[in-house]
């Protein structure tokens, strides 16, 4: 009788090494590419990383993993009405309380917690160390195994050092990775990718506190009153995530749109998704279909905040928008992959109705390039030259190649839900 056969795929497919680098974007490989850094593996396809563009969003919904807590390991916890996590989790091992999502579990290599941190001390020295690491591990592992590395000190070097630092160490990791290449020959399949992409611009901190109190909210770590706020402060991102009383969102949506740096503010109105920045209101609706598909209607009511209503109108020319202002998610993101705010509708509208974290922010904020949110006990120590976790393009747009295949132009994360052992 013939043995029952493992997966076809893990025995006739070439073994895969799956390297993740934190943050970079996919400009940066672009110019990297240019100067013939990474010439054995196949163009480049823009990754589209969902809003807020941050790490465990991305991973978790890339390798179809549980969903984080929150946005960073300091979040608001719902059940408690509280703030919860944050640093402590960078104190000691990486016990199970300290793991945000499941991802983690199918990592092989990523640098010791206590980079985390170090990175932003010595950046070129906890960067070539987490190349070494990472280069040493994969040589222990059983040949033909698969392997699958996060190399996160790439994130740091780039919000505190900036694009040149980090493309310097770019050519390290293409000499690495050519040396591997050598070695391996055609057996390994390299994917190199990135989780969200990063802004190369330096910015500054938006005031939120002082700002939503000087409207009469109490900034607070657990919520007790109708005029209180939660606001979890962590790492210099570019999105905000406001927690409070359900009455007070359209509100503190609305001040939010007076404050400089802000984009734009969403929360759920009902089943729609309400928009508020300081160039417009609009609203998102979907709707499904009976086969489960997805529609969506762009509804600029003051102005065209996402600056979608040319594409609408080319979209209605070429009969591809109804008469009811309804497109096919398909379709939509056809128009607006590579948009200023790139595959808006179904990415802003899932950012508060789809699960993608476990405590969903009552009111999210994007920021504009240039500005960020976070803790000021960090902002007071590094000069950000570089960030990400706004909806806008540089930091939506991640990268993915491979060494044997070609992908198309781009792809949303969650469409590029490969796995280890999969086909
Ligand atoms: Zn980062």
């Amino acid at each position: 009788m013939k043995a029952r056969s493992q997966p076809e795929t893990a025995r006739q497919r070439p073994r895969r090494l799956l390297l993740c680098l934190d943050g970079v974007p996919f400009e940066l490989i672009a110019m990297a590419r240019k100067r013939g850094l990474f010439a054995r593996f196949h163009r480049p396809t823009r990754l589209l990383s969902p809003f807020p563009t941050m790490t465990n969003i991305a991973l978790s919904l890339m390798f179809d993993e549980s969903a984080p807590l929150g946005y960073e390991s300091l979040y608001f916890d719902r059940r408690s009405g509280a703030l919860a996590g944050g640093a402590r989790k960078y104190i000691g091992r990486r016990t199970p309380d300290k793991i945000p999502s499941s991802y983690m579990r199918l990592l092989d290599y990523q640098e010791p917690l206590a980079c985390e941190f170090l990175v932003y001390v010595a950046p070129d020295r906890v960067v070539h160390a987490d190349f070494e690491r990472f280069r040493r591990r994969f040589q222990q592992t059983v040949p033909g195994k698969d392997f699958f590395a996060f190399l996160k000190g790439v994130d740091g070097m780039l919000h505190i050092c900036g694009s040149q630092a980090l493309l310097r160490a770019l050519e390290k990791l293409d000499q690495l990775l050519e040396e591997m290449c050598k070695r391996e020959g055609d057996r390994t399949e390299i994917f190199l990718f990135s989780d969200h992409g990063m802004n190369l611009v330096e910015n500054r901190r938006v005031h939120v506190r002082t700002h939503l109190e000087r409207h009469g909210y109490r900034v607070v770590s657990r919520l007790r009153a109708r005029r209180d706020v939660c606001i979890p402060a962590f790492g210099l991102c570019g999105y905000v995530a406001i927690y409070c009383d359900a009455n007070e969102k359209a509100k503190i949506a609305a001040h939010m749109a007076e404050l400089e740096g802000v984009d734009f503010s969403l929360y759920a109105d009902g089943d729609e998704l309400a928009l508020v920045g300081p160039r417009g209101r609009a609203r998102i609706r979907a709707r499904r279909s009976d086969i489960g598909s997805a529609s969506y209607r762009y509804e600029a009511e003051e102005d065209d905040p996402l600056e979608l209503l040319d594409t609408a109108r080319r979209m209605r020319q070429c009969g591809q928008l109804g008469a009811d202002g309804y497109a096919e998610d398909a379709t939509w993101y056809r128009w607006t992959a590579e948009h200023t705010y790139p595959d808006a509708l179904a990415n802003l509208y899932g950012s508060i109705f789809e699960p993608r974290v476990v405590n969903t922010a009552d009111v999210l904020v994007s920021l504009r390039d240039g500005y960020y949110y976070g803790s000021s006990l960090f902002s007071r120590i590094v000069r950000l030259l570089a960030t990400h976790g706004n909806a806008l393009l540089p930091s939506s747009s991640a990268f993915l190649m491979s060494t044997h295949r070609e992908f198309p132009p781009h792809m949303r994360i969650a469409g590029a839900r490969w796995r280890l052992h999969g086909v």
